[in-house]
């Protein structure tokens, strides 16, 4: 019988009200942008250009790449250029610098993608590994909220009554976060760099720039670019650089049901583990469409959303350079959106993160030859880096394998439930269910001979609860019997657990 869950997710309960008062600098209302409103926050980069090309703006910028390619010529009709290689491959076996404890780089030329749902689908809910991640999920007792699904691209106008609904918390429609996203950076001028959708024809040609200017960023990966690109994906994880989830097939992550939201990072995960050796732990919705019912699927799948910096519905960090290729901004609308960005980060008192593409080659044509040289030439100084990095966390923390538990402990202040290989013994003992940080109960456990824990390390963890000690050490997992109560935080996977044992 698995233990039930008796208290919610308390980040899910707690009010929220925006992390910034709105004295920072706004877009001038003029200027149209159309990816940083609210409205428009939904997906917008599916049709075709449009017959007029969007109107072009006048741009200043202090700095540029010699070899940019004029802005006039970045369009959604422009001659595509060749493709460079991949300036350095890694062989399988290799192992990651920078990350202590990463295993060897996979094959990715072993990688069959028959094994994987089809490309740009949200994948099928019904296969075996679907359904064991449904499980998974299941298993950790996190609540999911019962919030309605949204229609359509959840445009906010399309969902009236879910727009007004400000308990679900829904990021498209107002902005709202809850503590547990990570939206800024807390440093000052510094900046979360982050590059989506990828990885794509000219990300070769952005890992070059970023090589020859010693940055480093954070991807958030499309699992289906993954699967078209496993050697792309191996020199950003190999140089060093940030992976973190963005889905499969990039819908926005209110629409779809839970087990759909399952599929979507279920998939994702695994493909990026499958070409790199390592599970990310954080993710970003994609168009930073999230509200409470997903971020308790995430929160249960050990994802932590990253989204943008947002200071207003007009003072996104979004540059909006994904819509060049649809035709539904000129390049230069997008420079003056980055001169926007980066005059707000100037007046606010944290660092802020973010939203570029590596996707198409007009927005790496923008980021190599405007937008990072611009940024590296501002005065004062902006410090570019991962998102994990500008949180003050090492790389390794990016992960959830490699992740230091004790210094970065994941997300979980929650109530779950244990897994099955627990037995819940109630006809003797009032077992207790309480929620924790880390290091508190949750409940009593009776531990057959047989089982064991795998796959986690186990603590002793007795501080505070009668009649122990403040003993802590540690095992690699249980066998035998027990004949007091034990208390125990264990982390398994990536959720840190607390067991007490009744007697046996
Ligand atoms: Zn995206």
């Amino acid at each position: 019988m698995r233990p039930s869950a008796l208290f919610l997710l308390p980040v899910l309960v707690v009010a929220h009200d925006l992390h910034y008062n709105l004295h920072a600098r706004q877009a001038p209302p003029s200027a149209s942008l159309p990816s940083t409103s609210a409205a428009s926050a939904a997906p917008t980069g599916s049709g075709s250009p449009t017959l007029s090309p969007p109107p072009t703006v006048p741009v200043t910028l202090q700095s540029t790449n010699p070899t940019a390619v004029p802005l006039s010529q970045i369009t959604a009709n422009e001659t595509s250029q060749p493709t460079i290689a991949l300036q350095s491959t890694f062989a399988a076996g290799s192992i990651p610098t920078g990350i202590p404890g990463a295993p060897p780089l996979p094959n990715a030329a072993a990688l069959v993608p028959a094994n994987y749902p089809p490309l740009d689908k949200t994948p099928p809910t019904d296969s075996p590994q679907v359904q064991q991640w449904i499980q998974q999920v299941a298993s950790t007792g996190i609540s999911i909220p019962n919030i309605s699904v949204t229609t359509g691209a959840a445009a906010c106008s399309a969902n009236p009554a879910a727009a007004a609904d400000t308990s679900r918390c829904w990021w498209t429609c107002g902005g709202c976060t809850r503590p547990s996203d990570i939206t800024t950076c807390p440093d000052k001028l510094t900046w979360g760099l982050t590059y989506d959708d990828g990885p794509g024809f000219y990300t070769p040609n952005l890992l070059q720039y970023l090589d020859s200017q010693n940055l480093k960023t954070t991807f958030f990966v499309i699992g289906s670019r993954a699967l078209g690109a496993p050697f792309t994906l191996q020199t950003e994880y190999m140089s060093g650089h940030q992976i973190g989830v963005h889905t499969w097939s990039h819908p926005p992550l209110t629409t779809m049901t839970n087990e759909q939201i399952i599929a979507e990072l279920g998939w994702t995960k695994q493909v990026i583990k499958d070409i790199t050796g390592l599970t990310p732990n954080t993710f970003r919705p994609p168009y930073g469409d999230i509200d409470d019912r997903v971020r308790a699927i995430a929160l249960a799948m050990g994802l932590t959303p990253i989204i943008w910096t947002r200071l207003s519905p007009v003072a996104t960090f979004d540059t909006g350079d994904f819509n060049i290729n649809g035709g539904t901004i000129s390049s230069s609308q997008v420079i003056v959106n980055f001169e926007n960005i980066i005059a707000n980060a100037t007046t606010i008192n944290t660092g802020f993160i973010v939203l570029e593409h590596d996707l198409f080659e007009q927005t790496v044509q923008l980021a190599t030859g405007y937008i990072l040289p611009e940024a590296l030439a501002h005065n004062p100084a902006f410090s570019l880096k991962p998102v994990i990095n500008c949180l003050n966390k090492p790389l390794s923390d990016a992960y959830v394998e490699t992740n230091n538990n004790s210094t970065n402990p994941p997300p979980g202040g929650v109530s779950k439930s244990f897994p099955l290989f627990f037995r819940q013994r109630t006809n003797r003992l009032t077992c207790i269910y309480r929620l924790c940080g880390c290091d508190t109960l949750i409940g009593c456990f009776w531990l057959q001979p047989s089982h064991w824990i795998g796959g986690g390390e186990v603590r002793w963890n007795v501080d505070g609860w009668p009649p122990f000690g403040h003993d802590v050490y540690r095992v690699g997992h249980w066998h035998g019997r027990f004949n007091r109560w034990y208390c125990y935080r264990a982390v398994l996977r990536d959720l840190s657990l607390v067991i007490c044992i009744p007697p046996y």
